[in-house]
């Protein structure tokens, strides 16, 4: 367990967002400098740390990922208890979370809004929420126009980027962002 002796600010921040759309892969990138082509489903809950400058303080941010995600949403609306206090644990005392959709796969951005369900119901009220379309190099495979990515944020007041986990395109901004703006309202 990493102490908060070394930062002004200790953040925690999760990613949501259907399977395989890099969630991993963008922890990795921003926390390790690392991608992985074939990389294996999480297992259980892992998260990584990374301290960030922001102004002239250390902020280090917590991140967390999942396994099972994808269930994640249709548990939340069973009636099994067990099931909304895992879930509920997870979201719980997050300031910021990424929501991410992979721009090759329209049915993942067509779930973002069962995510976000998920997210104002288990999240704090002001937590910050990061849009972002993964996979931008793959520009011959697009499915999710930018635009539409942009319009989703505006219409429901998020910030929004397009990145590239595997090309290294954007990852940073993206925690960057999500950090800074948590820093702004904390
Ligand atoms: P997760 O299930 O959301 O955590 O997704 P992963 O990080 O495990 O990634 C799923 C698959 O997509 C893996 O094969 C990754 O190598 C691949 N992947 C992740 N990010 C990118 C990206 O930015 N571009 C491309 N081309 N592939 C990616």
């Amino acid at each position: 367990m990493a102490s908060d002796e070394d930062c002004d600010y200790l953040f925690k921040t999760i990613l949501v967002g259907d399977s395989a759309v890099g969630k991993s892969n963008l922890l990795s990138r921003f926390a390790k400098d690392e991608f992985h082509l074939d990389s294996k489903p999480t297992i259980g809950v892992e998260f990584a740390y990374r301290n960030t400058k922001v102004g002239d303080k250390i902020v280090k941010a917590q991140i967390w990922d999942t396994a099972g995600q994808e269930s994640f949403g249709s548990l939340t609306f069973s009636s099994d208890d067990r099931f909304r206090a895992i879930t509920s644990s997870y979201y719980r005392g997050a300031q910021g979370a990424m929501l991410v959709y992979d721009i090759t796969r329209n049915g993942t951005f067509e779930h973002l809004k069962k995510w976000l369900t998920e997210l104002r119901e288990f999240g704090d009220r002001d937590m910050v929420i990061v849009l972002v379309g993964n996979k931008s190099d793959l520009v011959d495979l697009r499915e999710v126009d930018t635009e539409d990515g942009k319009k989703l944020a505006e219409l429901e007041n998020l910030c929004f980027m397009e990145t590239s986990a595997k090309e290294n395109l954007n990852v940073e901004d993206a925690f960057v962002e999500m950090i800074t703006k948590i820093y702004e309202i904390a």
